[in-house]
Protein backbone atom coordinates (compact mmCIF):
# COMPACT_ATOMS: atom_id res chain seq x y z
CA UNK A 1 0.00 0.00 0.00
CA UNK A 2 1.19 3.34 -0.96
CA UNK A 3 1.34 6.62 1.42
CA UNK A 4 -1.62 8.47 1.25
CA UNK A 5 -1.83 12.02 2.19
CA UNK A 6 -4.94 13.63 3.39
CA UNK A 7 -5.62 17.42 3.11
CA UNK A 8 -8.66 18.33 4.94
CA UNK A 9 -9.67 21.84 3.01
CA UNK A 10 -11.61 24.11 6.18
CA UNK A 11 -13.02 27.32 5.40
CA UNK A 12 -12.34 29.39 8.38
CA UNK A 13 -8.67 30.12 9.95
CA UNK A 14 -7.55 29.14 12.76
CA UNK A 15 -7.48 31.13 16.21
CA UNK A 16 -4.88 29.20 17.53
CA UNK A 17 -1.80 30.32 16.85
CA UNK A 18 0.40 26.84 17.03
CA UNK A 19 3.36 26.48 19.40
CA UNK A 20 5.59 23.78 20.20
CA UNK A 21 4.56 22.45 23.48
CA UNK A 22 6.27 20.23 25.87
CA UNK A 23 4.93 16.66 26.25
CA UNK A 24 6.12 14.84 29.38
CA UNK A 25 9.15 13.36 29.60
CA UNK A 26 9.96 10.15 29.09
CA UNK A 27 12.39 8.31 31.72
CA UNK A 28 15.91 7.49 30.87
CA UNK A 29 16.95 3.94 30.17
CA UNK A 30 19.21 2.69 33.22
CA UNK A 31 20.99 -0.51 33.01
CA UNK A 32 20.87 -1.92 35.97
CA UNK A 33 22.93 -4.89 36.50
CA UNK A 34 23.00 -7.64 39.49
CA UNK A 35 25.74 -9.16 42.14
CA UNK A 36 25.31 -12.81 41.63
CA UNK A 37 26.61 -14.07 44.68
CA UNK A 38 24.05 -12.22 46.67
CA UNK A 39 21.57 -12.22 44.98
CA UNK A 40 18.26 -13.34 46.69
CA UNK A 41 14.12 -13.82 45.96
CA UNK A 42 13.78 -9.87 46.35
CA UNK A 43 10.06 -9.00 47.91
CA UNK A 44 8.72 -6.33 45.09
CA UNK A 45 6.66 -3.40 46.36
CA UNK A 46 3.57 -3.52 44.07
CA UNK A 47 1.22 -0.67 44.02
CA UNK A 48 -2.43 -1.86 44.32
CA UNK A 49 -4.25 1.28 45.18
CA UNK A 50 -3.52 5.52 45.54
CA UNK A 51 -5.77 7.58 47.19
CA UNK A 52 -7.80 8.06 50.47
CA UNK A 53 -10.46 5.35 50.39
CA UNK A 54 -12.13 3.70 52.03
CA UNK A 55 -10.26 0.38 51.46
CA UNK A 56 -12.08 -2.85 52.63
CA UNK A 57 -9.56 -5.22 54.37
CA UNK A 58 -10.49 -8.56 55.99
CA UNK A 59 -8.73 -12.48 55.59
CA UNK A 60 -9.29 -16.03 54.89
CA UNK A 61 -7.50 -17.06 58.22
CA UNK A 62 -6.52 -14.86 61.54
CA UNK A 63 -4.55 -12.03 60.55
CA UNK A 64 -2.76 -9.38 62.19
CA UNK A 65 -2.41 -5.26 61.96
CA UNK A 66 1.15 -4.82 63.00
CA UNK A 67 2.40 -1.22 63.54
CA UNK A 68 5.90 0.08 64.15
CA UNK A 69 5.44 -0.51 68.21
CA UNK A 70 2.39 -2.65 68.97
CA UNK A 71 1.03 -5.94 66.96
CA UNK A 72 -2.89 -6.55 67.05
CA UNK A 73 -4.63 -10.15 66.63
CA UNK A 74 -7.36 -10.02 64.19
CA UNK A 75 -9.94 -12.83 63.34
CA UNK A 76 -10.91 -14.43 60.14
CA UNK A 77 -14.31 -12.75 60.12
CA UNK A 78 -12.82 -9.29 61.37
CA UNK A 79 -13.92 -6.07 58.82
CA UNK A 80 -11.66 -2.95 58.62
CA UNK A 81 -12.79 -0.24 56.69
CA UNK A 82 -9.51 2.10 56.36
CA UNK A 83 -9.65 5.66 55.23
CA UNK A 84 -6.87 7.98 54.74
CA UNK A 85 -7.47 11.43 56.69
CA UNK A 86 -4.09 12.96 56.29
CA UNK A 87 -0.70 12.23 54.63
CA UNK A 88 0.34 9.82 57.03
CA UNK A 89 -2.77 9.34 58.88
CA UNK A 90 -5.53 6.52 58.62
CA UNK A 91 -9.10 5.90 59.98
CA UNK A 92 -9.62 3.04 60.44
CA UNK A 93 -13.32 1.74 61.25
CA UNK A 94 -13.80 -1.91 63.26
CA UNK A 95 -17.21 -3.10 64.66
CA UNK A 96 -18.42 0.70 64.75
CA UNK A 97 -15.82 2.10 66.42
CA UNK A 98 -13.37 4.28 64.79
CA UNK A 99 -9.14 4.05 65.74
CA UNK A 100 -6.69 6.17 63.82
CA UNK A 101 -3.36 5.03 62.99
CA UNK A 102 -0.03 6.27 61.85
CA UNK A 103 1.41 4.66 58.70
CA UNK A 104 3.29 2.66 57.73
CA UNK A 105 1.72 -0.32 58.99
CA UNK A 106 1.07 -3.94 57.66
CA UNK A 107 -1.79 -6.37 57.45
CA UNK A 108 -0.35 -10.38 57.74
CA UNK A 109 -2.34 -13.66 57.81
CA UNK A 110 0.86 -16.54 58.04
CA UNK A 111 -1.96 -19.20 57.61
CA UNK A 112 -3.93 -17.61 54.41
CA UNK A 113 -4.64 -14.45 52.44
CA UNK A 114 -5.19 -11.05 53.52
CA UNK A 115 -8.46 -9.46 51.16
CA UNK A 116 -8.07 -6.08 50.00
CA UNK A 117 -11.68 -5.10 47.95
CA UNK A 118 -12.70 -8.63 47.75
CA UNK A 119 -9.94 -9.36 46.61
CA UNK A 120 -7.25 -12.01 47.88
CA UNK A 121 -3.12 -11.13 48.08
CA UNK A 122 -0.54 -13.66 48.74
CA UNK A 123 2.14 -12.00 50.89
CA UNK A 124 1.67 -9.09 53.22
CA UNK A 125 -0.50 -5.54 52.63
CA UNK A 126 1.20 -2.17 53.55
CA UNK A 127 -0.41 1.07 54.54
CA UNK A 128 2.02 3.90 53.48
CA UNK A 129 2.56 7.33 53.47
CA UNK A 130 1.26 9.05 50.42
CA UNK A 131 -2.24 7.67 50.56
CA UNK A 132 -0.63 4.51 49.28
CA UNK A 133 -1.91 0.90 49.53
CA UNK A 134 1.16 -1.58 48.38
CA UNK A 135 1.31 -5.03 48.54
CA UNK A 136 4.88 -6.61 49.66
CA UNK A 137 5.04 -9.97 47.96
CA UNK A 138 7.82 -12.49 46.91
CA UNK A 139 8.89 -12.26 43.26
CA UNK A 140 7.79 -15.59 42.06
CA UNK A 141 4.39 -15.04 44.28
CA UNK A 142 3.61 -12.10 42.08
CA UNK A 143 4.44 -13.74 38.93
CA UNK A 144 1.55 -16.59 39.66
CA UNK A 145 -0.69 -13.66 39.05
CA UNK A 146 1.09 -11.66 35.95
CA UNK A 147 1.74 -15.02 33.64
CA UNK A 148 -1.38 -15.85 33.19
CA UNK A 149 -3.74 -12.75 31.62
CA UNK A 150 -0.34 -11.84 29.95
CA UNK A 151 -0.42 -14.95 27.63
CA UNK A 152 -3.87 -15.82 27.63
CA UNK A 153 -5.22 -19.25 28.18
CA UNK A 154 -2.81 -21.52 28.75
CA UNK A 155 -2.95 -24.90 27.39
CA UNK A 156 -0.49 -28.08 27.38
CA UNK A 157 0.98 -26.61 23.35
CA UNK A 158 0.93 -23.03 24.83
CA UNK A 159 3.31 -24.02 28.31
CA UNK A 160 6.21 -23.33 26.50
CA UNK A 161 4.83 -20.07 25.44
CA UNK A 162 4.23 -19.75 29.30
CA UNK A 163 7.59 -20.48 30.57
CA UNK A 164 8.79 -17.33 28.17
CA UNK A 165 6.48 -15.32 29.36
CA UNK A 166 7.49 -15.87 32.99
CA UNK A 167 11.25 -15.19 32.16
CA UNK A 168 10.07 -11.94 30.32
CA UNK A 169 8.08 -10.69 33.20
CA UNK A 170 10.34 -11.74 36.09
CA UNK A 171 13.24 -9.82 34.38
CA UNK A 172 11.05 -6.67 34.03
CA UNK A 173 10.09 -6.90 37.39
CA UNK A 174 13.60 -7.22 38.11
CA UNK A 175 14.81 -4.48 36.42
CA UNK A 176 12.15 -2.33 37.80
CA UNK A 177 13.19 -3.53 41.07
CA UNK A 178 16.64 -2.33 40.81
CA UNK A 179 16.26 0.54 39.66
CA UNK A 180 13.28 1.76 41.69
CA UNK A 181 15.01 0.44 44.77
CA UNK A 182 14.97 3.95 46.70
CA UNK A 183 11.16 4.50 45.85
CA UNK A 184 8.15 3.80 47.86
CA UNK A 185 7.12 1.07 45.53
CA UNK A 186 8.60 -0.68 42.68
CA UNK A 187 5.69 -1.37 40.41
CA UNK A 188 2.25 -0.61 39.23
CA UNK A 189 -0.24 -3.45 39.18
CA UNK A 190 -1.88 -2.54 35.47
CA UNK A 191 -0.28 -1.78 32.38
CA UNK A 192 2.07 1.14 33.69
CA UNK A 193 4.46 -1.94 34.44
CA UNK A 194 2.46 -5.42 34.36
CA UNK A 195 -0.93 -6.15 35.15
CA UNK A 196 -1.59 -8.24 38.47
CA UNK A 197 -4.25 -8.65 40.01
CA UNK A 198 -3.79 -11.18 43.01
CA UNK A 199 -4.35 -15.05 43.86
CA UNK A 200 -8.10 -15.10 42.58
CA UNK A 201 -6.45 -14.62 38.62
CA UNK A 202 -3.86 -16.95 39.19
CA UNK A 203 -4.30 -20.49 36.71
CA UNK A 204 -2.63 -23.89 37.09
CA UNK A 205 -0.75 -23.85 34.05
CA UNK A 206 1.07 -20.60 34.20
CA UNK A 207 1.56 -21.59 37.89
CA UNK A 208 3.62 -24.62 36.72
CA UNK A 209 5.70 -22.34 33.53
CA UNK A 210 6.51 -19.73 36.73
CA UNK A 211 8.10 -22.89 38.87
CA UNK A 212 9.84 -24.44 35.65
CA UNK A 213 11.58 -21.10 35.29
CA UNK A 214 12.34 -19.89 39.02
CA UNK A 215 15.12 -17.47 39.71
CA UNK A 216 15.76 -17.33 35.56
CA UNK A 217 15.88 -14.19 33.83
CA UNK A 218 16.86 -12.80 30.68
CA UNK A 219 20.25 -11.16 30.70
CA UNK A 220 22.73 -9.26 27.86
CA UNK A 221 25.97 -9.12 28.80
CA UNK A 222 25.94 -7.98 32.60
CA UNK A 223 22.26 -6.04 32.12
CA UNK A 224 19.11 -7.00 32.93
CA UNK A 225 17.12 -7.12 29.44
CA UNK A 226 14.37 -4.48 29.81
CA UNK A 227 11.95 -7.40 28.31
CA UNK A 228 9.36 -5.31 26.27
CA UNK A 229 6.48 -7.63 25.33
CA UNK A 230 3.34 -7.20 23.18
CA UNK A 231 0.13 -9.00 21.14
CA UNK A 232 0.92 -8.79 17.98
CA UNK A 233 3.65 -7.13 15.65
CA UNK A 234 1.93 -7.64 12.73
CA UNK A 235 4.69 -9.79 11.11
CA UNK A 236 7.81 -8.09 12.29
CA UNK A 237 8.63 -6.68 15.55
CA UNK A 238 9.71 -2.86 15.32
CA UNK A 239 13.00 -1.16 16.92
CA UNK A 240 12.76 0.44 20.33
CA UNK A 241 14.04 3.82 18.65
CA UNK A 242 10.92 3.28 16.07
CA UNK A 243 8.14 3.27 18.79
CA UNK A 244 10.14 5.50 21.25
CA UNK A 245 12.52 7.65 19.01
CA UNK A 246 13.75 9.79 22.38
CA UNK A 247 15.25 6.39 23.84
CA UNK A 248 19.18 4.89 23.25
CA UNK A 249 19.57 2.24 20.86
CA UNK A 250 19.41 -1.01 23.22
CA UNK A 251 20.65 -3.73 20.49
CA UNK A 252 18.65 -6.86 21.59
CA UNK A 253 15.21 -4.58 20.72
CA UNK A 254 16.23 -4.71 17.62
CA UNK A 255 13.82 -5.40 15.19
CA UNK A 256 12.98 -9.13 14.32
CA UNK A 257 11.00 -10.85 11.20
CA UNK A 258 8.11 -12.85 12.81
CA UNK A 259 8.20 -15.09 10.14
CA UNK A 260 9.11 -18.64 10.30
CA UNK A 261 9.55 -20.82 7.16
CA UNK A 262 7.24 -18.41 4.95
CA UNK A 263 4.47 -17.74 7.31
CA UNK A 264 3.86 -14.99 9.65
CA UNK A 265 3.45 -16.56 13.65
CA UNK A 266 0.91 -13.68 14.84
CA UNK A 267 -1.15 -14.15 11.37
CA UNK A 268 -3.66 -16.29 13.48
CA UNK A 269 -3.92 -12.82 16.26
CA UNK A 270 -7.63 -11.42 15.54
CA UNK A 271 -5.41 -7.60 15.31
CA UNK A 272 -3.04 -9.41 12.56
CA UNK A 273 -4.62 -6.97 10.06
CA UNK A 274 -7.14 -4.39 11.25
CA UNK A 275 -9.44 -1.61 10.10
CA UNK A 276 -10.94 1.50 11.41
CA UNK A 277 -13.28 3.40 9.02
CA UNK A 278 -14.28 7.09 9.84
CA UNK A 279 -16.78 10.41 8.22
CA UNK A 280 -14.50 12.72 7.59
CA UNK A 281 -16.14 14.63 9.74
CA UNK A 282 -15.63 12.12 12.72
CA UNK A 283 -11.94 12.00 11.69
CA UNK A 284 -11.36 15.63 12.59
CA UNK A 285 -13.18 15.72 15.43
CA UNK A 286 -10.98 12.62 16.58
CA UNK A 287 -7.89 14.56 15.54
CA UNK A 288 -9.12 17.86 17.42
CA UNK A 289 -10.22 16.15 20.70
CA UNK A 290 -6.76 13.79 21.10
CA UNK A 291 -4.31 16.27 19.91
CA UNK A 292 -5.81 18.99 22.46
CA UNK A 293 -5.71 16.32 25.60
CA UNK A 294 -2.06 15.60 24.61
CA UNK A 295 -0.45 18.98 24.28
CA UNK A 296 -3.25 20.26 27.49
CA UNK A 297 -4.55 23.16 24.72
CA UNK A 298 -8.01 23.58 23.95
CA UNK A 299 -8.38 23.54 19.79
CA UNK A 300 -11.41 23.90 17.65
CA UNK A 301 -11.96 21.34 14.42
CA UNK A 302 -10.73 24.18 12.29
CA UNK A 303 -7.20 24.52 13.75
CA UNK A 304 -6.46 21.48 12.28
CA UNK A 305 -5.86 22.11 8.44
CA UNK A 306 -4.18 19.03 7.19
CA UNK A 307 -2.87 15.37 8.24
CA UNK A 308 -0.25 13.66 6.76
CA UNK A 309 2.02 10.66 7.27
CA UNK A 310 5.62 13.00 6.95
CA UNK A 311 7.85 10.28 7.56
CA UNK A 312 7.69 5.90 7.44
CA UNK A 313 10.75 4.02 9.43
CA UNK A 314 12.49 1.46 7.43
CA UNK A 315 10.28 -2.01 8.51
CA UNK A 316 7.32 0.37 7.13
CA UNK A 317 5.53 1.90 10.54
CA UNK A 318 4.62 5.51 10.47
CA UNK A 319 7.56 7.19 12.47
CA UNK A 320 6.33 10.86 11.60
CA UNK A 321 3.03 12.07 11.30
CA UNK A 322 2.63 16.00 10.69
CA UNK A 323 -0.49 17.94 12.00
CA UNK A 324 -0.75 21.84 10.52
CA UNK A 325 -2.42 23.64 13.20
CA UNK A 326 -3.65 27.14 11.97
CA UNK A 327 0.01 28.83 11.50
CA UNK A 328 2.43 26.43 12.65
CA UNK A 329 3.13 22.22 12.76
CA UNK A 330 2.94 19.96 15.61
CA UNK A 331 4.76 16.82 14.82
CA UNK A 332 4.30 13.21 17.17
CA UNK A 333 6.78 10.50 16.55
CA UNK A 334 6.44 6.94 17.68
CA UNK A 335 4.30 5.16 19.79
CA UNK A 336 2.95 8.29 20.46
CA UNK A 337 1.29 8.61 17.09
CA UNK A 338 -0.81 5.87 18.38
CA UNK A 339 -3.02 7.91 20.77
CA UNK A 340 -4.13 10.85 18.19
CA UNK A 341 -6.30 8.43 16.92
CA UNK A 342 -7.71 7.00 20.60
CA UNK A 343 -11.57 6.21 19.96
CA UNK A 344 -14.09 4.70 22.11
CA UNK A 345 -12.19 1.47 21.73
CA UNK A 346 -8.85 2.83 22.85
CA UNK A 347 -5.59 3.95 21.15
CA UNK A 348 -5.09 2.91 17.52
CA UNK A 349 -3.23 -0.81 17.94
CA UNK A 350 -0.27 -0.24 16.08
CA UNK A 351 1.75 2.64 14.05
CA UNK A 352 2.18 0.30 11.29
CA UNK A 353 -0.94 1.62 8.89
CA UNK A 354 -1.71 3.24 5.86
CA UNK A 355 -5.00 6.14 5.18
CA UNK A 356 -6.78 5.64 2.35
CA UNK A 357 -9.59 8.27 1.07
CA UNK A 358 -12.60 6.68 -0.16
CA UNK A 359 -15.28 9.18 -0.87
CA UNK A 360 -16.38 11.17 2.71
CA UNK A 361 -14.47 8.89 4.52
CA UNK A 362 -11.29 8.36 5.94
CA UNK A 363 -10.17 4.56 6.18
CA UNK A 364 -7.40 3.48 8.49
CA UNK A 365 -6.31 0.21 7.10
CA UNK A 366 -2.83 -1.42 9.47
CA UNK A 367 -1.39 -4.58 10.91
CA UNK A 368 -0.50 -5.71 14.58
CA UNK A 369 -1.76 -4.21 18.28
CA UNK A 370 0.77 -3.10 20.63
CA UNK A 371 4.19 -1.23 20.45
CA UNK A 372 5.49 -4.09 18.68
CA UNK A 373 8.97 -4.02 20.58
CA UNK A 374 10.25 -6.86 21.90
CA UNK A 375 8.18 -10.38 21.89
CA UNK A 376 5.43 -10.98 20.44
CA UNK A 377 2.74 -12.73 22.35
CA UNK A 378 1.00 -14.20 19.51
CA UNK A 379 4.01 -15.48 17.69
CA UNK A 380 5.51 -16.94 20.91
CA UNK A 381 2.43 -18.97 21.35
CA UNK A 382 2.62 -20.46 17.36
CA UNK A 383 6.63 -21.05 18.11
CA UNK A 384 5.14 -23.39 21.41
CA UNK A 385 2.53 -24.88 19.39
CA UNK A 386 5.25 -25.72 16.66
CA UNK A 387 7.64 -27.51 19.73
CA UNK A 388 10.12 -24.71 19.95
CA UNK A 389 10.93 -23.98 23.92
CA UNK A 390 11.09 -20.90 26.16
CA UNK A 391 15.03 -20.85 26.00
CA UNK A 392 14.51 -20.81 21.68
CA UNK A 393 11.60 -18.91 21.90
CA UNK A 394 13.11 -15.64 23.88
CA UNK A 395 16.33 -15.43 22.13
CA UNK A 396 14.59 -15.92 19.06
CA UNK A 397 12.63 -12.33 19.75
CA UNK A 398 15.72 -10.70 22.17
CA UNK A 399 18.93 -11.15 20.06
CA UNK A 400 22.21 -11.96 21.93
CA UNK A 401 20.77 -12.39 25.05
CA UNK A 402 20.46 -15.48 27.42
CA UNK A 403 18.83 -16.80 30.22
CA UNK A 404 20.51 -17.26 33.85
CA UNK A 405 20.07 -18.36 37.11
CA UNK A 406 20.38 -15.79 39.66
CA UNK A 407 18.29 -17.51 42.87
CA UNK A 408 16.86 -21.03 43.67
ZN1 LIG B 1 4.36 -11.30 15.50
Amino acid sequence: MRNLCILLILTFFAIFSCKRMERPSRPVVKKPTYKKEKFKEPELKVLLKEGKGPFHISATSKYMLITKSKKYSLKAGDFLKCEYISFNQVALNYAGKKFVFKTPFIFESKQGYVILNNRRYRGRILFDKGEKVINLVRMESYLLSVVPPEIGGVRPSLIEAAKAQAVCARSYALRKYLERKDNLFHLYADVKDQVYLGRDFENPWASVAVEATKGEILMYRNEVVLTMYHSTCGGRTADFREAFPAMPYIPYLRSVKCNVRGKDLCSVSPYYKWERKYPRSVFINMLKRNISRIMGINLNSKDIKSFRISRRSKNGRVFEAMVRLGKGNQVFKGNEIRHIFSDARGALPSTWFNLIQRGSDIIIKGKGFGHGVGMCQYGARELSKMGWNYEKIVKFYYPGTKIKKIYN
